[in-house]
């Protein structure tokens, strides 16, 4: 009686903790953390009472109260943008960006560029700007005036002098197409035409953010200064929530958009949880638990190209498929994207648990 839009993998989970599923077939090591959802693990004992606390007093109120969780929240996204903005909460990635495409929509008129292999969501706007033709094909027409480019700066400049752009949206390392850093000349080609053009530049840091590649942000790898940063998976600490931080403007007046859900009070609580643990050193200690990684999954027999930055991580394969049957079997739950697997194991990782992982994967 389910739409057979996913395949689940069969186990029944009793609890999870930090890396670890309990389930009906015993212990699984947790390669992906609910898909990138999870940057301190399953159950995280700060996040668990912060979810718990919120929901006792009250588990929505609607838009008409201000939570002071969303006031919070806005104030540590917008300080990490390092530059003044204002946020607005969504329920999922997709809205994020549904939002980034109606305010761009509102304020600048031309064509919105996305790229091969970027990945946005998919609700109807956030899937015109999604690369995949099969993923789009059975649902066009979509939202007209979206172009998808090459990951190519030059390609961007020659396209942006014959047509009007109206915003960029940077993918800074593709996830869903395998852990695919874009090239630095394009990073500085989206700034160029930012300052000449006054062109739009988004950053999808939905799976990318929150400390995953071992900056806050993703884009500040390349030192973009995004027009409006979008952000979902881990910000709710495992419940649903999105966000869009608009920096340096204000798109959105009063009705413009909205949501019932949004933001729902108990997400906010627990992705307050989760940002205090991301301060710096935390941070820096996923970089330095990311390059251990990745050494250690560069010496697996069946790994061929390591790529990614902090934990996110695409090791491409021969035969994914095949790979994440074996760690299965070894207890190790693992994802296969664009054709390898990728990881995007908790931050919270200890460099044990990921030495763990990567010997039950060493066949
Ligand atoms: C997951 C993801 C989305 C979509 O988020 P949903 O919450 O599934 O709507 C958008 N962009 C990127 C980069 C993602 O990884």
């Amino acid at each position: 009686m389910l739409a057979p839009v996913y395949s689940p993998c069969g186990l029944s989970v009793e609890r999870a903790e930090g890396m670890r599923l309990y389930t009906d077939r015993g212990m699984f090591l947790d390669g992906y953390a609910g898909i990138g959802v999870l940057p301190l693990g399953h159950s995280h004992p700060d996040v668990v009472r912060a979810i718990a606390e919120k929901a006792s007093r009250f588990t929505h109120l609607s838009n008409y109260f201000l939570d002071p969780d969303a006031v919070e929240m806005a104030d540590t996204l917008v300080s990490k943008t390092g530059r003044p903005g204002e946020v607005y909460f969504s329920n999922s990635g997709a809205e994020a960006n549904e939002a980034a495409l109606k305010a761009v929509r509102k304020h600048r008129k031309g064509v919105v560029v996305s790229f091969e292999g970027n990945f946005h969501g998919r609700t109807m706007g956030a899937l015109s700007i999604t690369w995949g033709p099969s993923m789009r094909k059975p649902f066009e027409p979509l939202v007209p005036g979206c172009v998808f480019l090459p990951l190519n700066g030059s390609m961007l400049l020659d396209f942006a002098e014959a047509y009007d752009v109206a915003a960029v949206f940077l993918e800074c390392i593709q996830g869903n197409s395998g852990v695919i850093p874009i090239p630095e000349e394009l990073a500085e080609a989206a700034k160029t035409l930012q300052r000449e053009k006054g062109v739009l530049v988004v950053a999808d840091e939905i799976q990318a953010g929150l400390g995953r590649t071992g900056k806050f942000f993703c884009f500040e790898h390349h030192g973009l200064e995004p027009d409006i940063v979008t952000m979902g998976k881990g910000i709710g600490g495992g419940l649903p929530l999105g966000a869009a931080v608009f920096s340096g403007w204000s798109p959105f007046g009063a009705g413009d958009h909205g949501s019932t859900f949004a933001p729902n009070p108990v997400s906010l609580a627990a992705g307050n949880a989760v940002l205090s643990h991301l301060t710096p050193e935390f941070i820096e200690d996923v970089d330095r638990k990311g390059i251990f990684f990745r050494e250690k999954l560069a010496a697996l027999p069946w790994a061929k190209e390591v790529r990614g930055r902090g934990l996110m991580i695409g090791v491409s394969t021969e035969d994914a498929a095949g790979v994440k049957e074996k760690a299965f079997d070894r207890g190790v739950l693992l994802n296969a994207a664009g054709g390898g697997i990728r990881f995007l194991p908790s931050l919270a990782a200890t460099e044990a648990e990921l030495e763990e992982m990567a010997e039950r994967l060493d066949f």
